[in-house]
């Protein structure tokens, strides 16, 4: 028979001896979808940026980009959320350490080392990432000014606290804060390529609060241009390409203009709380703006763990799930999607081309469209005549069947 001959060159192909043609099919199947739900997100490098204080009417609220032409053109290839907040307290020493634990909570006042401190009341993503993976400190990085004792610190938390804290990257407080921290990042980005990192931008709260409009809007330019060159960094660089997912966010906003303006913040009013959340990475949709569910700059780390595998126990907030693409289901070569690859593929596959059968299934949209990714056997992220010709030659006892590296099947 056609079909069962097929099957027997298939299951050699896959490199078992013969007799495992006796398996019961079932079995068989069982050990096919294991070897495609195998692999896990792609993200092993998770980025934050924190531009300080822009309001979102001038950060990507304004879709002509006259403000962030960099990030405009990039959310191309990102998702951006529309509908994230502060939903706390709008200042930075509410938000900023929201974002590394979580959840919000005023800052505690110790004393360590000698010198009076401020320091984060509950774990930080840092120290999730760090005891749960078992990283070493060069892999955890936070990149701000040196503030001195000044500095807030992460957690003494029981169990986390400073055994697990990040290296502190700290350049020199300058009158361009922002420039010499993306210097600082390109240095430590290339050389120890962290798993988690924290680049903190502050430049934009201060040039707001001079009340001069076009010193606020000259660094909201200069934040949107090197956080977009930040993503070419990554994406130039050999380790983390296609592995690194970015966050780019603020901890609070500016008062909208019926509340004082953009020369100050720290109430409710809206333009206080609307934050920008600009995600991208390999396992995020694409060139998708979402307007729900209400999201929030807290739930930055439990979604940073969603990614790298690190627990976030004592967050209040949520993996942002809206911002995955949905996982790719799907076996390469198994056209008709019926969880086996075999000759009745081919014969669907066909019948698909020549326009007299139906298309095959598609479960890896992720923003780019329809593709019929399990059919793109020779894995050219194209889908024709040449996938056919290259799963008959496969069934021949030819290479194995590829996949579009866009769309890693199972998640
Ligand atoms: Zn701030
Ligand atoms: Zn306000």
């Amino acid at each position: 028979m056609f079909n069962q001959e097929y099957g027997l060159i298939f299951i050699a192909g896959m490199g078992q001896v013969r007799k495992l043609i006796f398996i019961p099919l079932f079995v068989a199947i069982l050990v096919c979808q294991m070897a495609a739900y195998a692999s896990a997100y792609r993200t092993e490098h998770v980025v934050v940026v924190l531009i300080d204080g822009v309001r979102y009417t001038e950060s990507l609220g304004d879709t002509t980009g006259i403000y962030c032409p960099r990030l405009t053109a990039l959310a191309e290839y990102a998702v951006v959320h529309d509908s994230a907040f502060n939903d706390s307290i709008t200042t930075t020493r509410y938000g900023i350490p929201g974002t590394w634990m979580g959840r919000f909570h005023v800052l505690q006042d110790t004393v360590y080392q000698g010198n009076n401190v401020e320091f984060s009341r509950w774990p930080t993503f840092w120290e999730y990432a760090r005891h749960d993976l078992a990283l070493p400190q060069n892999k955890a990085i936070y990149i701000t000014p040196d503030y001195g004792s000044g500095t807030w610190l992460p957690s003494f938390y029981p169990g986390y606290g400073p055994a697990y804290w990040p290296r502190f990257v700290q350049p020199a407080i300058s009158d361009d804060n922002n420039q010499v921290d993306f210097d600082s990042a390109r240095v430590v980005l290339e050389r120890d390529h962290p798993v988690v990192s924290y680049i903190y931008l502050p430049d934009t709260d201060h040039a707001g609060h001079s009340g001069i409009w076009a010193d606020y809007i000259a660094e909201i330019r200069q934040a949107d241009s090197l956080t977009n060159e930040l993503w070419n960094i990554i994406q130039n660089d050999t380790v983390m390409a296609d592995k690194t997912t970015m966050l780019v966010t603020n901890d609070h906003g500016r008062h909208d203009d019926a509340h004082g303006g953009f020369q100050g913040h720290g109430d409710s009013c809206l333009g206080c709380r609307h934050v920008m959340m600009f995600a991208i990475g390999p396992d995020f949709k694409r060139g998708v703006r979402l307007g729900a569910p209400r999201a929030s700059i807290r739930d930055i780390a439990r979604t940073a763990g969603e990614l790298l595998g690190f627990s976030a126990p004592l967050s209040a907030g949520r993996v942002m799930s809206e911002l995955f693409a949905p996982p790719c289901d799907y076996i390469p070569g198994d056209v008709n999607g019926n969880g086996w690859v075999n000759g009745i593929d081919v014969t669907f596959f066909v019948a698909y081309l020549k326009g007299i059968g139906s298309p095959p299934p598609d479960s890896c949209d992720i923003g780019q469209g329809r593709f019929y990714v399990a059919a793109d056997a020779n894995g050219d992220c194209s889908v024709n005549g040449i996938d056919v010709l290259y799963m008959v030659n496969y069934f021949k006892g030819g290479p194995e069947i590829l996949h579009c590296p866009d769309y890693s099947p199972g998640r």
